[in-house]
């Protein structure tokens, strides 16, 4: 079977990692990307390996949070006006998959995939030699808000019956791990598992020299639709010209809709942007990734400097970035941190993969086992895109995947 001739779409972190499972099993690997790497949402995301996190967005008690939420057009959760109605079909397959069972189900299947997520990576960053590019310094969540945190326990509880080590911490004990924090802090939480990058942008870079450097091949060229063949599968670009290969793989991201729709899989694949800011100079310095669940933000400390932001946006593909909502994370986060000097900064916006039940597409299409999918990973895409890389190269060897693949089947909706 080596010497397969693999074409990936898309040299996000996903394309990327899945490239290099490839090559590592002996396959000739071409990714072809519409604008070069990382050019999506892998190039500014905030830098964790979150695979603690085992917890769906949807959950029973997100709109206890949403209607809140929502109320504030600048608040960790928007729609733009200009797209609700697109958006509304999204949102009640969402409301639907925040069921209790629906949610026990889709967490069961995240625990599946995140269990892998840190050993797949720690393979991967060994064998590409960007392993002095993680930290280990865990992820500290802070609360403001006393209800908040006593809620955030059933989350807790939830990840430690995974195995996984939260350590609840008092409000002076997350003052002495963050001294510059504000004193109203009620408490928090020390996730010691969790690891960070430091810089998405860099790690894909890095990934994508060692991979070009090990022979894999980078196209710049809009994939148009896919299509089966007798021998695998074609590429037809936007220039007209076509690519055959044994086998595709779809790893486009936010833009993956289409191309699933043309092999006959209409995924409910939306986008939740996020938005942040990368600060040079934040005139403080953190010890360690900073949640603050209440909020819908995080503070990543990256080595080119603090990036501060997260909140969700469905606003679809198209329309303008509204900076405001930056500015908002600002004066929030200053609140908590008033020693913070965001006046200077490299804003920034992404568009996250989004499937209403908070689980990726990892799986054959319809039409042919040697067209596949690996897209859709959300908020969790740098974390889970190493271990999905393994799995798809499972896929094209026809073996048995070490993580049951149907939650994650296009064909779930
Ligand atoms: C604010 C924010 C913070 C985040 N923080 C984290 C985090 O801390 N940890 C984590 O694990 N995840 C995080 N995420 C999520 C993570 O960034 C994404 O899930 C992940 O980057 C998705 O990777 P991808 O390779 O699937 O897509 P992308 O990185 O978006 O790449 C898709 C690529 O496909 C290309 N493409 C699209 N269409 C075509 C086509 N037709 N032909 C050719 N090429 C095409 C694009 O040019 C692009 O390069 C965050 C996301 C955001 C927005």
């Amino acid at each position: 079977m080596a010497g397969l001739q693999v074409q990936v779409i898309g040299a996000g972190i996903v394309g990327l990692a899945t490239a290099a499972a490839l090559l590592q099993r002996g396959c000739s690997v071409t990714i072809i990307d519409r604008e070069g790497v990382a050019a999506g949402a892998s190039q500014g995301n905030a830098a964790a390996i979150a695979w603690t996190d085992v917890a769906p967005l949807a959950s029973p008690g997100i709109w206890k949070d949403a209607i809140g939420w929502l109320a504030d057009p600048l608040g960790p959760l928007t729609v733009r006006p200009a797209y609700a109605l697109k958006i509304l079909p999204w949102m009640l397959r969402f409301i639907g998959a925040s069921s209790p069972s629906r949610v026990a189900a889709s967490t069961v299947a995240l625990a599946a995939l995140n269990k892998d997520a840190y050993p797949a990576w720690d393979r991967l960053w060994k064998a590409s030699g960007t392993h002095n590019q993680v930290r280990h310094e865990g992820c500290l969540e802070v609360f403001d808000n006393r209800s908040k945190l006593e809620r955030a326990r059933s989350f807790w509880a939830e990840q430690r019956d995974y195995g996984i080590e939260v350590q609840e911490l008092t409000s002076a004990e997350v003052l002495e791990l963050e001294p510059e924090l504000a004193d109203h802090v009620v408490g928090g939480a020390l996730i010691p598992g969790w690891a960070q990058v430091d810089d998405p942008h860099i790690l894909c870079r890095s990934l994508a020299g060692w991979l070009e450097g090990q022979g894999v091949l980078f196209e710049t060229g809009e994939v148009m639709s896919v299509e089966p063949t007798a021998e695998g599968a074609r590429l037809v670009l936007k220039n007209g010209e076509t690519r055959d290969a044994d086998h595709v793989v779809v790893a486009c991201g936010a833009w993956s809709k289409k191309l699933a729709a043309g092999l006959g899989d209409n995924v409910p694949l939306d986008t939740e942007r996020g938005y942040n800011i990368t600060v040079p100079n934040p005139g403080l310095k953190l010890g360690r990734f900073v949640m603050l669940p209440g909020h819908g933000f995080v503070l990543s400390p990256l080595s080119t400097g603090l990036r501060i932001g997260g909140a969700v946006e469905f606003g679809g593909l198209d329309l303008a970035p509204n900076w405001a909502r930056v500015d908002a994370m600002i004066s929030k986060a200053r609140k908590l941190f008033p020693c913070l000097d965001a006046s200077e900064g490299k804003r920034w916006m992404g568009f996250r993969p989004s499937l209403p039940d908070s689980l990726p597409v990892i799986g054959p299409s319809s039409v042919s086992p040697r067209i596949i999918y690996a897209f859709g990973h959300a908020h969790h895409g740098l974390t889970q895109s190493a271990t999905t890389g393994e799995l798809v190269t499972s896929l094209v060897f026809g073996e048995k995947p070490v993580t049951d693949l149907a939650p994650f089947s296009a064909q779930r909706f």
